[in-house]
């Protein structure tokens, strides 16, 4: 085969691989793009897996229907789908292949994005409890299908993809118990103890049965309750979401930082190594929005933006598109828990103090909007609401979030 353009390696068929690609191909078509992904599916809106309750799923074909992609159709690049990548040796620009096979390239994107943390492997052969984790569309074909039988399920872990799947599992009409051993309710991490708090009675106003502390510790599953007993045949669902780990260790032998995900610089490229670029939920940046000075972010838009700007940095390197810019993400992120809107602007974690400017923590569904400064900059806002009676003071609020970091 004649090979015109330079040949592009983007491992990863999720919305930063997809991104990237199209982004090389809009400047360079010449290029030929090759995507490997471990998965079979190409590209799909991975957030709608939790957002709403599937009707036909004996197929399997409605799922996937609905969360199909823009540009995912499209035959421009090559998509070798259920490929794994096991390995790379990045000075010599060769990837090794599951099957076997070798793939030569001249530049690399690195999309591989995260997967879900585990507690304990064991812990998978739990006598009272079926362990699943939620990730992807195979992950979500199975939850969501236990779900419908009304299946008793637990939670460990309270961050939006717990707390949407509590919303979702009560919508089919599952028991839902979750269980946060380490904080005091939901998005602490994010949004500090008060709204954790706050969100944690949302939580149990609507139905979920809602433990921190030791009584979480008492239900969760350790090496008492069983992992080496019998397994019962009606075991309840028990999904583990506890954060994520990023997918990396193809990566090692190379040298390079991989400490939480892969460190790139402000173009997205990847420092020690030339024509290699990473993006999306795996990449690691420089970011003016937090306290420390590199950031890992697990956002849809947080993947496209950097996909698209890594493709970008590539194509430049190659000699096509316009001189390429810096990463200028804004945060911004929503999600809806028991029809409870929260939107969360800026960087809250950053903050040293917060103020409830509108409304009142204890009743949550009239509205609240929350600043987040550091000496006395705003550096957050989050609006928690059931309509949208407080939008306007939210908007203001991030456009004076975003004018302070012009
Ligand atoms: C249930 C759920 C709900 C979410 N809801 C929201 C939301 O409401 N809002 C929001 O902003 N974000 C949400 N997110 C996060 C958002 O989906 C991610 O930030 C985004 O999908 C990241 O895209 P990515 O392309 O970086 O990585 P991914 O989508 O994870 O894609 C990476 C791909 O690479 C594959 N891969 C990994 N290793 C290899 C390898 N060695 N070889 C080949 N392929 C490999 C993976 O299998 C995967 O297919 C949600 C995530 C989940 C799981």
């Amino acid at each position: 085969m004649t090979v015109d353009g330079p040949v592009v390696g983007v491992v990863g068929t999720g919305i930063a691989g997809l991104q990237s690609a199209n982004a090389v191909l809009e400047r360079n078509p010449d290029a030929r793009i090759v995507i490997f992904g471990d998965e079979t599916h190409r590209t799909y809106n991975r957030p709608g897996l939790t957002k709403k309750r599937y009707q036909l799923l004996t197929s399997g074909t409605t799922i996937t229907d609905e969360l199909k992609v823009d540009g995912a159709a499209s035959d421009s690049a090559t998509w070798r789908l259920g490929t794994r990548v096991e390995s790379a040796d990045l000075y010599n620009k060769v990837l090794q292949l599951r099957t076997g096979e070798t793939f030569d390239y001249d530049s690399l994107v690195i999309a591989t994005g995260v997967r879900p943390r585990i507690s304990a492997e064991d812990a998978r052969e739990c006598a009272i409890h079926m362990h699943k984790t939620l990730r992807d569309l195979d992950d979500a074909h199975h939850i969501h299908r236990d779900l419908r039988t009304g299946t008793e399920l637990t939670i460990v872990g309270s961050g939006f993809v717990a707390c949407e799947l509590a919303s979702l599992a009560t919508e089919y009409g599952c028991a839902v118990a979750m269980l946060e051993a380490r904080r005091r309710g939901p998005f602490e991490r994010v949004l500090g103890e008060r709204i954790a708090t706050a969100l944690g009675r949302w939580m149990t106003r609507n139905g979920v049965t809602f433990l921190t502390g030791d009584s979480a510790r008492d239900r969760l599953c350790n090496g008492d309750s069983s992992a080496h007993s019998e397994p019962s045949s009606d075991r309840s669902l028990l999904v583990e979401a506890i954060g994520s780990v990023p997918n990396v260790e193809w990566l090692h032998g190379n040298g390079l930082d991989l400490s939480d995900g892969v460190r790139v610089d402000e173009h997205m490229r990847v420092p020690e190594c030339a024509d290699v670029y990473a993006a999306g939920d795996v990449a690691r940046y420089p970011d003016p929005w937090t306290a420390e000075s590199l950031t890992r972010r697990e956002f849809w838009k947080n993947a496209i933006d950097t996909g698209d700007l890594a493709g970008r940095s590539l194509a430049s390197s190659l000699g096509c598109g316009s001189k390429i810019s810096h990463i200028r993400y804004f945060p911004l992120m929503s999600t809806e828990v028991f029809g409870l809107r929260i939107q969360i602007a800026g960087n809250p974690k950053a903050a040293t103090s917060m103020e409830v400017v509108r409304g009142d923590l204890d009743r949550l569904d009239h509205g609240v909007v929350v600043t987040f400064s550091k000496e006395d900059l705003l550096v957050g806002v989050a609006y928690l609401d059931k309509g949208a009676r407080l939008n306007s003071i939210y908007i203001d609020l991030v456009k004076t979030l975003k004018a302070h970091r012009r």
